[in-house]
């Protein structure tokens, strides 16, 4: 068999999947170990001995001292490797973990189906730092189509409980593996998947080649499916990892690839069988009988051995193994002929992929849609930001990006939306395109849209949202709306209190809200507090208002709404004197400040989903209220760049100190937490010099000890390997600045 051609070069091995059991406990009729040409799985010993073991675990450590390798990983597998039961599975981590203490970090991972997970399994995983992906095709038709007994009972429930029982484990949960199947709905698959709250989803193209094409209903059938999971990924703010998608994304931007499905990184994985045998890539199985087979076991060969063989080359020599099609490919980059199984017809795999048509699609439209052309954020941009400031085109930039988002995340509500209510939004979009994306940026309409599609709750408000962007339009409306907590709310416009019933007919006549029932209704346009010519909305209607763990304040008496008033002033004369390098960001960012209700102290918050809003009980010093207005922005900015970029892992789940809490902070917690304390760090520092007496020792104080924190923090997160390069040179920038203000403290 043609393998490809090949380089030469040997790349060390740093991925190692090793079947632990080579049988299984389910009959699923799209697995590639068991219904696919290659059937050397009947001839291997069902279960790996201790002996093969321990010549696994001093073959790996004889290759990372060769190599002088950081970190390798090793995925224990099958067949279904729970079958192996819980004494072989700890004997095996051990044997592993004490080849390889002292010479390198080691990640332990295992993929299970989840049938015989039970509470003794996670307590042998919690003890040797094992993390657990479950296979899952999605919701329970979708599962059944594929997943089941050799009876042809469900496997459903059982997965369902492996998975619950991890979501109790965090630190254990590595994420769930799909294989797609077109005939399923996509977005029920998504959604059953996500709601599970995996860190990481993997969805799989099934196992296929030229000689056995996937069913394929539509020439671009595959793409069509991942397209609509995309796009409502997107629209519901990428909630959790989808390696693929990220992979794309990454591999725009000329980052590598997170998976071997696409890219064009080297293969660094080699699969060792039951009886100690080395394998080529576990997919091939379904090439032809015999495919995976390198004739190199580590009884007899070292890793070195097998990493010369043509078949592990051919997975190595980037785009000049391709075939002539792939090489000429304007998106070869991205996909990197997908997935080498996938690549195989006639007795060679010197073809573009069987899922040629969809990965190009696919690749497109993500590019497209990802590509940040409007969007894109500049080197010297994300240097701004990431020092802890970011001026008003920085913040403009953000800006335009969150109303992609929101554009996205209205499409994504479009099936559920009426056809009157969208003939509005699409009315309004032609002839009063500002009045719209007015109401549509009003922070809580994307909290709520977010809300709503993750709920999958009904949509009843998207006509308080184009009420009021007719109303702000000067048009005049007549439309049912929603009712929440005896009040009509109309974004950014105001509030009719004293309306019963879930529902009601708004009507909106020249400039005159009122509604079609018996009653009064009163009016209360929405309240602003105001300095010079900058003008921020004060919340304190709005039924969506997300202030993460405070409460939000109730309704503000006049009283209460003009303490705010002559509150804010003051702070915002202060930032513009005292703290210029925040002011020109808060002005092109800010929209929004919701008062909440007073705990005793100084508390504040951003929800993640709320870009322009800053939520706080009104401080009694308005210095005070200066720097929770800059602290709580930092939050605002860094949830945009996420919104834009990866700068972490989001499948990681290490846990980390922060020297200002007590409790362990996960890892995008931490980074939120260290960019809003740059913020109160130059707080203070500036601080010292406009104060004077026990004041200024208090400023001195607070400073040190920031601005100490704030150092530390971010070594941290620099130390913590879960940073993507972006990551790194933002998070090291953030450092720069601090580090630079430490002489002073
Ligand atoms: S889209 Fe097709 S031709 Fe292009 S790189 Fe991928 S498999 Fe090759």
């Amino acid at each position: 068999m043609t393998q490809g051609r090949l380089t030469g070069v040997i790349t060390p091995f740093r991925q190692f999947v090793l079947k632990v059991h080579s049988r299984c406990d389910l009959a699923c009729n799209h697995c590639y170990v068991y219904e696919h040409a290659d059937q050397s799985w009947r001839g291997r010993p069902k279960v790996i001995s201790l002996h093969t073991v321990e010549r696994v675990a001093s073959r790996i450590a004889e290759h990372v001292k060769q190599h002088d390798l950081e970190q390798i990983d090793v995925v224990l597998h099958g067949g279904e490797p729970l079958l192996a039961g819980h004494e072989r599975l700890a004997a095996i981590s051990t044997a592993l973990r004490t080849a390889l203490d002292g010479l390198c970090r080691l990640g332990l991972h295992l993929q299970t189906n989840g049938v015989r997970l039970d509470d003794r399994f996670c307590e042998v995983f919690a003890e040797h730092g094992i993390r657990v992906g479950v296979s899952l095709d999605g919701d329970r038709a979708a599962n059944d189509r594929h997943r089941l007994f050799a009876s042809g009972r469900s496997s459903h429930d059982q997965a369902v409980r492996a998975v619950e029982r991890l979501r109790n484990r965090p630190e254990l949960y590595a994420g769930l593996l799909c294989t797609v199947d077109v005939a399923n709905d996509p977005i029920a698959v998504y959604e059953a998947l996500r709601d599970l709250r995996p860190p990481r989803i993997d969805f799989l193209l099934p196992y296929a080649t030229w000689d056995n094409p996937p069913d394929r209903p539509s020439e671009t059938a595959y793409a069509d499916w991942l397209i609509a999971i995309f796009e409502r990924w997107q629209a519901d703010g990428r909630p959790t990892s989808v390696r693929l998608f990220e992979s794309i994304i990454r591999t725009g931007r000329g980052e590598p690839s997170l998976t071997e499905a696409v890219g064009l990184e080297p293969s660094t994985m080699i699969v060792i069988d039951t009886d100690g045998s080395y394998e080529l890539v576990d997919s091939l199985k379904v090439a032809y009988d015999g495919a995976p087979a390198t004739g190199h076991d580590v009884f007899h060969h070292a890793l070195d051995e097998v990493g010369s063989h043509p078949g592990v080359l051919a997975r190595q020599g980037g785009v000049e193994t391709l075939s002539a099609t792939c090489q000429e490919c304007p998106i070869v980059a991205s996909c990197g002929g997908g997935l080498y199984t996938h690549r195989f017809r006639a007795g060679s795999f010197d073809h573009p992929s069987v899922f040629c048509a969809d990965l190009f699609k696919l690749v497109s439209h993500i590019n497209d849609q990802t590509k940040i052309s409007p969007h894109t954020v500049s080197f010297s941009s994300l240097d701004s930001l990431a020092a802890g400031f970011g001026g008003a085109a920085e913040i403009e930039l953000l800006a335009n990006a969150q109303r992609s988002l929101r554009r996205a995340l209205l499409a994504a509500l479009r099936p559920k939306t009426p056809d009157r209510v969208w003939d509005m939004f699409t009315r309004l979009d032609q002839h009063h395109r500002d009045a719209l994306e007015a109401v549509l940026a009003h922070p809580y309409v994307r909290v709520w849209a977010v809300e709503c599609l993750q709920a999958d709750g009904e949509t009843t408000y998207l006509a308080n949202v184009a009420a009021a962007a007719m109303i702000r339009a000067g048009q005049d409306v007549t439309l049912p709306v929603a009712v929440a907590g005896g009040a009509v709310y109309l974004p950014t416009v105001g509030t009719l209190r004293g309306v019963d019933g879930e529902t009601v007919t708004l009507v909106a006549q020249q400039g005159r809200v009122t509604v079609m029932r018996e009653g009064a209704p009163e009016w209360h346009a929405v309240r602003t507090v105001t300095c010079g010519d900058f003008s921020l909305v004060l919340e304190d209607a709005d039924p969506y208002r997300d202030s993460h763990q405070w409460p939000a304040a109730g309704t503000l008496s006049d009283d209460e709404a003009a303490a705010w008033q002559d509150a804010f002033e003051r702070a915002w004369l202060l930032i513009e004197k005292e703290y210029p390098q925040y002011a020109d960001g808060l002005r092109s960012g800010l929209t929004t400040l919701t008062p909440l209700a007073s705990a005793g102290h100084d508390v504040s918050s951003a929800a993640r989903h709320a870009f322009g809003a800053v939520a706080m009980a009104r401080p009694a010093d308005p210095a005070m209220l200066a720097m929770l207005l800059i602290h709580e922005f930092q939050h605002v900015k860094l949830g945009a760049v996420f919104d834009l970029l990866d700068l972490y892992d989001r499948s990681h789940t290490g846990l980390y100190h922060a020297p200002w809490r007590e409790d362990l902070r996960p890892l995008e917690g931490l980074l939120q937490g260290t960019y809003a304390h740059i913020g109160v760090t130059d707080f203070w520092r500036t601080r010292r010099h406009a104060v004077e007496g026990a004041a200024r020792d208090k400023a001195e104080e607070e400073f040190a000890r920031w601005c100490g924190h704030t150092v530390a923090a971010t070594e941290t997160l620099l130390a913590s390997r879960a940073l993507t390069s972006v990551g790194e040179r933002f998070v090291a920038r953030m450092r720069e600045t601090v580090t630079s203000w430490q002489h002073d403290a």
